[in-house]
């Protein structure tokens, strides 16, 4: 905040900045109204999109001096209307293995967390849709969270935005880019935010900035059937589901959203995912949880269902991240190895995972966490 302001302190008298509204966040087409108010003629509008586009997402500008393309009399207006905002930083965290993480703080105080998860090959940013959630999954640690609202489209991308900020990405390089990959696996269920969601991610996908490619992009859902379709039709980006066991009984019990969709309607829904093809398998995520689902006949069971629904599929298998008060336990090695083993010999890869910034609360499921209990023990002093 202080740092827009300061950039803004020209000698134009500026509206506080609470008045101005946010260029981040809004599609082409919102972005041309906006300007089309301020009196940019009918027939500038496309020109001015696709100049302001190109500093905001390719350039990664904050302020509209910057803007060299864009006369100083415009400019000057436009700064004074508008603003380019990011999240702030509230606590930038680096894990001993090289995974970064950020608190950050929303304009009207709520928090988020965004993990950047650097590996050989790529990098993956994990980006959460929602300030808490509302699934109550058992084993999930940002699930004793309440939800407490939805983020915005400029509050995702913003995370987006922010990330290339800290890593000094911008311009856009089209090689070397340190984020490769985005997963929509952060705070939240993503098809429960469904519009801010698929708009945040349209202009991620952008060829004219950002322009990470769909086949980089991942939302992961717990299994929300009904907008699993629209998310292949409307945002095409790549499926993860969070299937975690094989059997509704227990799925009922670790994934509560299980008693509204069972597993049966929703491999149906993986079935028809629009584009699931062999090129583009749909990942089964599956958090291993001792003496719960880690049993070879659990193995067995979820190598006959992905059959029977001729599902292109691949696994993941997560060694559950402990937090205080679970209420369960990571599988032994040798039993997730075993898990792996059967799986991976009938054709279907299961690798396991390894847990990534675990000394610094960013593995999955502990996200925000630390940070609430912080605040409480702070308060509490
Ligand atoms: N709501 C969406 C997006 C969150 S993704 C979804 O459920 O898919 C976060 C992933 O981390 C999910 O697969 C979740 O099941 C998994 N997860 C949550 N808590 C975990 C824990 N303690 N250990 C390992 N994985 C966990």
């Amino acid at each position: 905040m202080s740092s827009l302001a300061i950039e803004q302190s020209e000698s134009m008298p500026s509206a506080p900045l609470a008045e101005k509204r946010d260029l981040v966040g809004l599609s082409r087409e919102e972005l041309a109204a906006a300007l089309g108010e301020t009196g940019v003629p009918e027939k500038a509008l496309n020109m001015r999109v696709r100049q302001i586009w190109h500093w905001v997402y390719y350039r990664g500008v904050t302020s509209f001096d910057l803007m060299t393309t864009i006369s100083k009399d415009m400019r000057d207006d436009l700064s004074e209307r508008f603003r380019i905002s990011r999240p702030e930083i509230v606590t930038a965290q680096v894990s001993s293995d090289g995974t970064r993480k950020w608190l950050l703080r929303l304009a009207d105080g709520q928090e988020v967390e965004t993990v950047f998860i650097p590996e050989e090959d790529r990098g993956t940013l994990c980006v959460s849709s929602q300030v808490g959630c509302t699934l109550n999954c058992r084993f999930c640690h940002t699930g004793t969270q309440r939800l407490v609202r939805n983020l915005t489209p400029a509050e995702i991308v913003g995370q987006v935005m922010m990330a290339r900020d800290e890593l000094g990405e911008w311009p856009s390089p089209p090689d070397g880019r340190q984020i490769t990959n985005i997963v929509m696996m952060g705070m939240g269920e993503p098809l429960y935010n469904f519009d801010n969601v698929k708009q945040a991610l349209h202009i991620v996908m952008d060829g004219d900035g950002i322009a990470l490619s769909k086949r980089r992009i991942t939302l992961s859902t717990a299994g929300v059937v009904p907008m699993m379709a629209r998310c292949g039709e409307e945002i095409d980006v790549n499926l993860a589901v969070s299937l975690h066991a094989v059997r509704n009984d227990i799925r009922d019990e670790i994934v509560p959203l299980n008693r509204k969709y069972k597993i049966e309607e929703l491999l149906e829904a993986c079935r028809a995912y629009p584009g699931a093809k062999n090129a583009r398998r749909i990942t089964f995520e599956y958090v291993m949880l001792k003496d719960r689902n880690d049993s070879l006949d659990d193995a067995k069971e979820l190598v006959r269902l992905l059959r029977a629904y001729d599902i292109p599929a691949k696994v993941n298998l997560i060694p559950f991240n402990p937090w205080p008060g679970a209420p369960y336990e990571c599988s032994d090695p040798a039993t997730v190895k075993a898990f792996s083993d059967y799986v991976f010999e009938r054709g279907i890869s299961a690798p396991v995972r390894t847990p990534r910034g675990q000394d610094i609360m960013a593995a999955c499921g502990q996200l925000k966490s630390a940070s609430v209990k912080l605040r409480r023990s702070e308060t509490a002093a």
